[in-house]
């Protein structure tokens, strides 16, 4: 061996000794794709080696290129080698399930206003008496119109924008089709309420096209508006506080007679009158009125014998106002920031 020749041999000697010192360091894929590139890659330490042998006497070139060639498959093998372990490593790590850490906090989803003012409102009548009834969503032009002594080309029809399925099937646009359902299956003494959902075809601030109602229904003998007074002042005593005021005002509904709508005082300003009540210190909560013979003929109840109240109300109106809540929108956008106050 001359003497160039060992300066060839001792750099890639050199070179090799410090690989194996440093691949000892090495405790990571990303550590070892570090160290490949330092020596293998495009200008690595051994590729840039083996591109400059072209440069040396003609007579070094063939033992530098095969030593060299020889470090570089010692190299690669060494390599994959450290990477197959480093990979097992990394991949049992995954398995490992350490108990100590400290466990994830479930995020606990709250009940929607809808759902808790429902709950609160059947809460109530069922205290006083009332059992829980519900009708179907899809309902016939029979039950939610006719039945209800609404006919076809009657007026009061357009007082409701209905979505019809078909020309004898509509989605329900209010609650009442329940009372003559149970009505045609019971015999009096009756005492329900029927909350659900209803559909108008109707869409701004104040109107969704879907939303709740309650519809409640007493019927048995001497069953008086003084009744209705009661059963309804007792509801918003218990639903809002014991110091609000109603009143009734007359008004018309096919299905009962006499009508009227229940306003309570403001509960904003106590009855001062601001934005929310237009300045009148009343709020409009409640349709009800006695029920109308018509409708009791229509399900064979002796009008002589029986009398009976019923009532209506939107939920959402209700939850708007015990909770302070000023766009009818929010209650369907599922804006957890607005769901997560509940
Ligand atoms: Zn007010």
């Amino acid at each position: 061996m001359d003497k160039r020749e060992e300066t060839q041999h001792s750099n890639l000697q050199e070179i090799e000794k410090e690989i194996l010192i440093e691949i000892e360091e090495i405790k990571s894929l990303d550590l070892l794709e570090r160290l490949t590139t330092k020596y293998l890659g495009r200008k690595g330490i051994l590729t840039t080696f083996l591109r400059n042998i072209p440069k040396l006497p003609v007579e070094d070139r063939p033992s530098a290129g095969k030593n060299a060639n020889l470090l570089k498959v010692k190299l690669e093998g060494l390599f994959s080698q450290l990477r197959a372990q480093l990979e097992s490593v990394a991949e049992n790590n995954n398995d490992f399930i350490d108990v100590t850490l400290p466990g994830r906090v479930a995020i606990r989803g709250t009940l929607h206003p809808v759902t808790r003012i429902s709950r609160e409102i059947t809460a109530i009548f069922s205290r006083i008496g009332f059992e829980i009834a519900e009708g179907p969503e899809v309902e016939t032009d029979y039950y939610n119109f006719e039945a209800l002594n609404i006919p076809k080309y009657h007026p009061a029809r357009d007082m409701q924008d209905t979505f019809y399925v078909s020309e004898n099937i509509v989605l329900r646009t209010h609650t009442s089709p329940t009372q003559p359902r149970v009505m045609e299956k019971v015999k009096p003494p009756v005492r329900i309420i029927a909350p659900g959902k209803v559909y108008r075809c109707d869409s701004d601030v104040t109107h969704t096209p879907m939303f709740h109602q309650v519809e409640g229904l007493m019927v048995d003998s001497d069953v008086s508006f003084g009744d209705l007074k009661g059963t309804l002042s007792t509801f918003i005593h218990q639903l809002f506080d014991e110091d609000i005021s109603l009143r009734f005002r007359p008004s018309f509904f096919p299905f009962t007679e006499p009508s009227a709508e229940v306003d309570i005082e403001c509960v904003m300003c106590r009855g001062k009158g601001c934005r929310v009540c237009s300045g009148t210190g009343w709020l409009e909560v409640l349709g009800s009125g006695m029920v109308h013979p018509a409708v009791f003929e229509n399900v064979g109840y002796d009008t002589k014998k029986y009398t009976g109240f019923a009532f209506g109300m939107g939920v959402e109106r209700l939850a708007m106002l015990k909770y302070g809540i000023d766009d009818l929108r929010k209650f369907f956008e599922n804006d957890m920031r607005f769901l997560r106050q509940f």
